[in-house]
């Protein structure tokens, strides 16, 4: 059994119904609507097509509209792209979405979608286009625009990334395509929202608020790919409800050779806040144009796992690639190994902890796990209603299954992204002995226990939301006292 999960892009690749089909089957557990590419009505309809496809499979889906941020862009170029040579000088347009001419005088011109490109730059500040594999040195300010000189050339083309790495970029962390973007998230119901260059806690804070003013009610992920957000970890995993540890920009802006060791950084962090993490990008990157992974591809899914990771994500290996279900098989096969390997350890929440400061809910959790494991029980079955139980017990990473049972279907489908959960839905308890009992019917029926077996269930005030209290250990078919 698969306890970290994947979570994989949508796009062109996956729009076949069958393949879509066959993808979910293979085990996509969270799908990403990327909000940097396509319109709001393919990304409805796209998601519509998931939650058709995952009731008739019988799988438990959820969905994350990951938004573009103040990502800063090139405008749109011929086709042919712009050749820019090293040694030549640049002239960027801030502001612009596309020019009359790309070259005048022997100089290449590239429109810069971001307005204000020229305020944030001062001469000498590197311009890293295409995940930098174009590089540039602002040399000085002129008419509006900047020069600059290539240290690195290549071919420009349409609407690739530029990213300025050390750059206080004044961009406002929501723009007015974001804004735009999460009126369709909310419409739709995406179950996690994820925000791109998250810099401060208050970016986190301010989308939590226009979440709920839009009525929209999906938890927040902060994606990690800012200096910034790095700078100011602690605060910016303390106001999100989880982190993506997002490699590509991260890598453009701090440098590769650094990722591998925040990527740890994070992780624990995440885990010792009890937050879900998201390990993203380039993890099966040959698989776009390749059946087989490369064995540094398969290492480095293992390693994420290793790190303690809650999930792993597919982003153009699914979105675009030419073997989307064949990447979905292999990250699956990657971690099902990696699982079930000596060198496995799990992370310790607690590591940073006095127990003073632990709360209910994480000493609920702990013991519970403990208790699962001493007893050998069959399933650790965790009620909840907002999720935040079984999330919490998720991350103590039980030694046995992990059924996290609710009533509200938005929770269940947020469950999809937590370590180890499988989910079911049951009516609104009210009472410890209807909720025992319909555990005890989730669990027959799905062939998770039989009778005789024991099973332990924590569960807070039965109807209320929060205050878990309890664990319960308890033998399939003993009644249950009131
Ligand atoms: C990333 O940069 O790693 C990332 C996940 O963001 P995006 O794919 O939106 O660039």
């Amino acid at each position: 059994m698969r306890r970290a999960k994947i979570v994989a892009t949508l796009g062109p690749a996956l729009d076949e119904p069958d393949t879509l089909q066959a993808a979910l089957e293979a085990g996509i557990d969270i799908v990403r609507l990327n909000f940097s590419h396509g319109e709001a009505e393919t990304h409805a309809r796209r998601l519509e097509m998931v939650r058709e496809i995952s009731v008739k499979i019988g799988r438990n889906v959820g969905s994350l509209a990951d938004l573009q941020g103040p990502k800063i862009r090139l405008g749109n170029l011929p086709d042919e792209g712009v050749d820019v040579p090293v040694g030549s000088e640049v002239y960027l347009q801030p502001g612009r979405d596309e020019l009359d001419e790309y070259s005048s005088g022997g100089h290449a011109s590239l429109p810069v979608v971001y307005e204000k490109l020229a305020n944030d730059v001062e001469p000498g500040a590197l311009v890293l286009i295409d995940d930098g594999s174009i590089r540039l040195v602002v040399s000085r300010h002129d008419r509006g625009g900047v020069w600059a000189r290539v240290v690195a050339g290549g071919l420009a083309k349409s609407k690739k990334g530029v990213n300025l790495p050390g750059v206080q970029v004044s961009a406002p962390s929501l723009t007015e395509k974001d804004l735009e973007d999460l009126d369709t998230a909310v419409r739709i119901g995406a179950d996690w929202l994820a925000l791109s260059f998250v810099r401060t806690a208050e970016d986190m804070i301010n989308a939590g608020k226009q979440i709920e003013e839009r009525g929209g009610e999906s938890p927040t992920i902060a994606k990690l790919e800012r200096p910034e957000a790095i700078e100011n970890l602690s605060d910016v995993i303390a106001a999100s409800d989880a982190v993506m540890v997002a490699r590509g920009d991260l890598g453009v802006e701090i440098g590769p050779e650094r990722v591998p060791a925040i990527q740890k950084e994070i992780i624990a962090e995440a885990n010792a806040a009890a937050k879900p993490v998201i390990t993203a990008t380039e993890m099966l990157e040959s698989m776009i144009n390749s059946p087989r992974a490369t064995r540094a591809e398969a290492s480095d899914v293992a390693n994420a796992i290793f790190d303690g990771t809650d999930a792993v994500m597919l982003s153009g290996e699914t979105a675009a690639g030419r073997y989307p279900v064949d990447a979905v098989r292999t990250m699956a096969r990657i971690i099902e190994v990696a699982e079930s390997s000596p060198h496995l350890l799990h992370p310790n929440p607690d590591w940073q902890k006095d127990p003073e400061e632990m709360g209910l809910s994480r000493i609920v959790a702990r013991a519970a796990c403990q208790v699962a494991l001493d007893v050998n029980a069959a399933a650790l079955v965790v009620y909840s209603i907002s999720g935040h139980s079984i999330q919490v017990v998720s991350k103590y990473r039980p030694g046995v299954p992990l059924l996290g049972l609710t009533p509200s279907e938005s929770t269940r489908r947020r469950t999809a992204l937590m370590w180890g959960t499988e989910a079911g839905l049951v009516p609104m308890k009210e009472q410890q002995v209807d909720l025992t009992n319909s555990a005890e019917r989730v669990l027959v029926d799905g062939d998770w226990a039989r009778a005789g077996d024991l099973v332990v269930v924590v569960s807070g005030r039965p109807g209320g939301m929060g205050g878990t209290n309890r664990i319960m250990v308890h033998r399939v078919g003993d009644p249950v006292l009131r």
